[in-house]
């Protein structure tokens, strides 16, 4: 299983436990199912607001999000990014279980 490093509070988890996003048309975009379904240099971080504060605030300007993907992206607001991160957790919920069907 390969380990990533969050861009929050910087340790290596297994893949399958952070929230990977990819720069889509200049925005950071998540990966719907974290899994590399969405190609491309991924960024990653817990699924954890403190997490996602770090990561906001770090680097100013939120620029570690475009360091971390080479490229300039716009990053969404603190509330705007822990939603998606907070559904995206019941969304692939149901993609774990609809591919242990299989
Ligand atoms: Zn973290």
């Amino acid at each position: 299983m390969p380990f990533r490093r969050c861009v929050g509070c910087g340790s290596s988890k297994e893949k399958g436990e952070l929230v990977r996003f990819v720069a889509r048309d200049g925005r950071l975009t998540l990966d719907p199912t974290g899994k590399g379904s969405l190609h491309g240099r991924g960024v990653y971080i817990c699924p954890d607001i403190e997490c996602v504060k770090r990561a906001l605030k770090k680097h100013r300007k939120k620029a570690i999000f475009s360091v971390a993907l080479r490229e300039c992206v716009a990053v969404p607001e603190l509330e705007e990014l822990w939603q998606i991160i907070e559904e995206q957790k019941l969304t692939r919920g149901r993609y774990d279980r609809g591919e242990k069907r299989k």
